[in-house]
């Protein structure tokens, strides 16, 4: 999987969880405290086994800059942005 289609992955994950919190605040409904917990799980897995450099294969963390910040390879920016 490309960079880009992670990070939209993870941003669509973490907006679905953000709208199941809405609304379990909304309804009280246990069936959102789930959706949400499982779409959180959901998140950071895919953070964890996708959101990582293609050169060295180490997590990116949160603030990925043009370069890796572990090995220094320049990531390509058509798989960023
Ligand atoms: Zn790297």
């Amino acid at each position: 999987m490309k960079l880009k289609q992670v990070k939209y992955l993870i941003y669509a994950l973490g907006g679905a969880c953000i709208l199941m919190v809405a609304l379990l605040g909304l309804t009280n409904s246990q069936v959102f405290l789930w959706l949400t917990l499982v779409l959180a799980v959901a998140a950071v897995a895919v953070s964890l086994v996708w959101w990582r450099c293609p050169y060295c294969g180490e997590h990116l963390g949160r603030d990925v800059g043009e370069y890796c910040s572990h090995c220094g390879r320049r990531l390509d920016q058509n798989d960023l942005v």
